[in-house]
């Protein structure tokens, strides 16, 4: 079907030679009007696609029928026909709405070409933008996919883990005995699945980690340590299973190695992790050893290498075996068992550390791989609260989504400590957000309080607001010395377009 044009122009020649030309040689269906009203009140009835308008037509000039057309019907197209000498009008024409001018007298053939230009970029452009809200609509399914599924990671592991618990107990109290005796056959099966209960358990720790690691929702204690211990320690609780294949444990610490900064625990699980996989992926006999020494030039960071003799990475899988559920193909890989969780969670446990971690491989010789961590300076750094600023920066950042960052400070603590005066408005802070992706940190350093929520400008003076009133309302009121508290927030992308800038805008409206 053609497209349905409205020609308007008061002289009834050229309507008719428009219509006649127009319907014969392309197909447009053609309706006339001989002014500007009875071309408004044509429009507001049916559908057109494109009104061609000349520039001087009665009771309303072409210009003002554009303009109207394209405020109260911006879908239909407009083309406006101008005399000599009106290239001004035929400007303003386009400034206001018109998709393009057309100067009298008309030539048909250019007029039909024109048209039909318009027209078929109408159409590209309708073709675009239903592709671009295709798109975005599938962004959005997938995030919110996402995010259901990081949910329902979380919540699956919490609601397993304690049943889980429960059944272990049973069965190591029918086990030793307890509920009378048994016999070794039942024994054998009951270990059986005592093996399997921890099997699933340390499944379900490895998912609720990596939801947490993902959420940026992970809790970091740093504190001056030294590695010797806490190297060796690993390796004396993993040599049971060396011994199981005759492999070799080995370590190695340069002199004088500095101490580091970072969580225990943390790098614990992180050493247990690579020396656990080092010895699980060298046949028997062969050889697992720990290196520490310095790493910068500049003595600021340590490298730590669990060097393995064992079966390789491929070079092209090498970067991949740090993607979740990763594993490598090839028939020695796949003999052991595993989820392909273990080096995903390790390098989100090093970076949350301040460190980085990579590996080098040669198939059938073995494999290193090497972490690096901070130096110690003896002051406090707060690698918690870095940590959860990049991690929230990366996600809206990826999602083209906003982020705002609140800094609550208590700048005269009144009557009460200090720290006593956080804690508690650190949990009148948790109230004030509502999502489950929003956080409150607190930062160590200089005892400021950080709220970061996935919102714009707008959610962000809402939150302010009432951040502000619970501060004022339920905090400062019922204290006989008030303390003074001041708030100072930024919005990612609207006033900080990097982490640091966000940080510095923030922070500069508590001192302003
Ligand atoms: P998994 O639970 O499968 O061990 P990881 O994330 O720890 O998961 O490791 C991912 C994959 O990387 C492993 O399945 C294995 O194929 C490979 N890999 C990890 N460590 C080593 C190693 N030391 N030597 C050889 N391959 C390794």
């Amino acid at each position: 079907m053609g497209n349905r044009i409205l020609v308007v122009d008061d002289e009834k020649e050229i309507r008719e030679l428009l219509s006649r030309a127009l319907t014969r040689l392309s197909h447009f269906r053609v309706e006339l009007a001989e002014d500007g009203e009875e071309a408004l009140r044509r429009i507001e009835q049916e559908s057109f696609d494109l009104v061609l308008t000349d520039l001087k037509i009665p009771k309303k000039d072409g210009l003002q029928l554009v303009a109207e057309i394209a405020k109260s019907k911006p879908e239909v197209l407009t083309v406006l026909m101008t005399g000599h000498g009106t290239l001004d009008s035929a400007l303003e024409a386009i400034k206001i709405g018109a998709s393009d001018y057309l100067t009298k007298p008309l030539n048909m053939e250019e007029t039909i070409v024109r048209l039909q230009r318009v027209l078929e970029e109408r159409q590209r452009f309708a073709r675009l933008k239903e592709i671009a809200a295709q798109l975005e609509r599938a962004n959005q399914e997938l995030k919110r996919l996402d995010q259901m599924k990081s949910e329902f990671i979380s919540v699956a592991s919490h609601e397993l883990r304690t049943p889980l618990a429960t059944i272990k107990n049973v069965v190591q109290l029918i086990l030793k005995g307890r509920t009378g005796e048994i016999n070794e056959v039942q024994a054998d099966f009951l270990s059986m699945a005592e093996k399997n209960i921890d099997r699933l358990t340390n499944i379900l720790n490895n998912l609720l980690d990596l939801s947490r690691i993902e959420y940026g929702k992970i809790d970091i204690k740093s504190e001056e340590l030294e590695l010797r211990g806490i190297i060796e320690f690993i390796l004396s609780s993993l040599k049971p299973q060396a011994d199981e294949k005759s492999i070799k444990l080995d370590v190695e610490i340069s002199k004088g190695l500095p101490p580091i900064y970072g969580d225990r625990g943390k790098i614990e699980q992180i050493l247990t992790n690579l020396v656990g996989n080092a010895i699980k992926f060298t046949p028997e006999g062969g050889e697992v050893s720990v290196l520490s020494k310095p790493f910068h030039a500049d003595g600021t960071m340590v490298a730590i290498s669990v060097r393995d003799s064992g079966i390789g990475i491929p070079e092209d899988q090498q970067e991949k075996v740090f993607e979740k559920f990763y594993q490598v193909n090839g028939s020695l890989h796949r003999l052991t068992s595993g989820t392909g969780l273990g080096l995903a969670i390790t390098k989100g446990l090093v970076e949350a550390n301040d460190g980085t971690i990579w590996v080098e491989s040669q198939v059938g010789k073995g494999s290193t791989f090497t972490f690096t961590l901070p130096v110690s300076k003896g002051e406090k750094r707060d690698l918690h609260f870095r940590h959860i600023l990049d991690k929230a920066f990366q996600r809206a950042q990826g999602n083209f989504a906003s982020l705002t960052l609140f800094l609550i400070e208590v700048l005269d603590e009144g009557s009460e400590s200090k720290d006593a005066l956080i804690g508690r408005l650190e949990k009148r802070l948790m109230e004030c957000v509502y999502r489950k992706a929003d956080m409150v940190v607190r930062r160590e350093k200089d005892k400021i309080l950080a709220v970061l929520c996935d919102t714009d400008v707008m959610g962000a003076q809402v939150i302010r607001e009432r951040i502000e009133q619970e501060v004022r309302e339920r905090f400062v009121e019922d204290l006989e010395a008030p303390p003074v508290i001041k708030v100072g927030a930024a919005t990612y992308p609207e006033d900080a377009l990097s982490k640091r800038e966000l940080f510095r805008k923030a922070k500069a409206q508590l001192r302003g």
